[in-house]
């Protein structure tokens, strides 16, 4: 192995440091946030240390197998208050900016408790920790996660393995996005040696649907429109939408990302306002365009070809702010037609 990354090196040093850990993710806690807790939390106790897990929102029902070795609680003043005081150490998986953790950053200004961040978001990339493992090469937090686990003395376990190849698959659209390289195949590789079941896997992730998801994605589907000459998709999605089915933001999951199936499309943008005045905004691109920097500029962040940002007021203001943007870097691509 090459010369140890010197955050990674300090981040070692920060785990020496201490015997009580506390580990979050961000809001809305997706496969990578929660499978690189738990791969965390494995590995922790594999090295005798003490370690608990607290999250803001709930574990999604497809991620409660994760759960079933490492205890994920979910955010209450009164167990925040006993985790912050019990804990000599907090661990932020998968998010290096501070408000992304939600109820819980608040109790940061009241515990002066020391931080390590592992993150591979571009945004933020100076982090909030006293270590900031922050790597945005890698296509998933877990993805540091198996290098740091490997260059340390404990082995992967199976449940470590099936944890960080959650963490793998959910970042990586299944091995399908920009940010698949020879690093994570060789990983999944590698993770399947320790006999896990991708395809088991793969199912207890993603057939979770209820028929009511179903519809909605439909619904908001079938009034997608296109625009930049049908090089981008844009989605809305409508309180009545959501009330109609009976379901949450999250349940939004995997809708932004199917239009990028269509041919010539660069982008797809969703607008989700789950409660009146509150507009989720989530951008993909298919691979050409970075679109990190108009979600960042208003406050949220992602990846180049993934990001988003919450914004206040109503859809309508939220594609002024977003659409003459996206459109703009579009249009600055040089036109790629596919043979027919
Ligand atoms: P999604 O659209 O799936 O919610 O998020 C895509 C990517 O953008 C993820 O990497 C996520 O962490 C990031 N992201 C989404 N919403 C926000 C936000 O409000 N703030 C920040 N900083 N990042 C976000
Ligand atoms: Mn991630």
């Amino acid at each position: 192995m090459s010369a140890m990354h010197p955050e990674r090196r300090a981040f070692f040093d920060f785990v020496s440091r201490h015997r009580s850990f506390l580990l979050t993710t961000h809001i809305n806690p997706d496969g990578d946030g929660l499978g690189s807790e738990a791969a965390m939390a494995l590995w922790l106790r594999a090295q005798g240390k003490q370690v608990r897990v607290l999250n803001d929102s709930v574990v999604p029902p497809a991620f409660a197998f994760l759960a079933r070795n490492v205890t994920m609680e979910v955010f209450e003043p009164e167990v925040a208050e006993e985790r912050f005081s019990e804990a000599d150490a907090l661990v932020v998986l998968d998010t290096s900016n501070r408000q992304r953790i939600g109820r819980l950053a608040p109790l940061l200004d009241r515990f002066t408790i020391p931080i390590a961040v592992v993150d591979h978001h571009v945004s933020h990339a100076r982090g909030f920790g006293q270590v900031n493992v922050i790597e945005s090469e890698a296509s998933a937090t877990g993805e540091i996660l198996y290098d740091l686990i490997r260059e340390s003395p404990v082995a992967i376990t199976a449940e470590m393995a099936e944890a960080l190849y959650v963490a793998l698959m959910t970042d990586t659209g299944s091995f399908r996005y920009s940010n698949t390289d020879t690093h994570a195949h060789r990983m999944a590789a590698d993770l399947l040696t320790y006999g896990l079941d991708p395809q088991r896997i793969h199912s207890q992730v993603h057939s979770h649907a209820s028929a009511g998801r179903m519809r909605f994605f439909g619904e908001v589907l079938s009034a997608l429109e296109l625009a930049a000459d049908d090089r981008l998709v844009v989605l809305e999605a409508a309180p009545e939408h959501f009330q109609r089915h009976g379901l949450v933001g999250a349940d939004t999951d995997g809708l932004v990302d199917l239009p990028r199936t269509i041919a010539g499309v660069e982008a797809v943008v969703l607008f989700s306002e789950v409660e009146p005045g509150k507009v989720k905004v989530s951008m993909r691109s298919t691979g050409r365009v970075a679109i990190d920097k108009i979600a960042s500029q208003l406050g949220g962040g992602g990846h180049i070809h993934a990001a988003g940002v919450l914004l206040r007021g109503s859809r309508a203001s939220a594609r002024e702010r977003i659409l003459p943007e996206l459109k703009r870097v579009i249009e600055e691509l040089p036109r790629e037609r596919l043979a027919s």
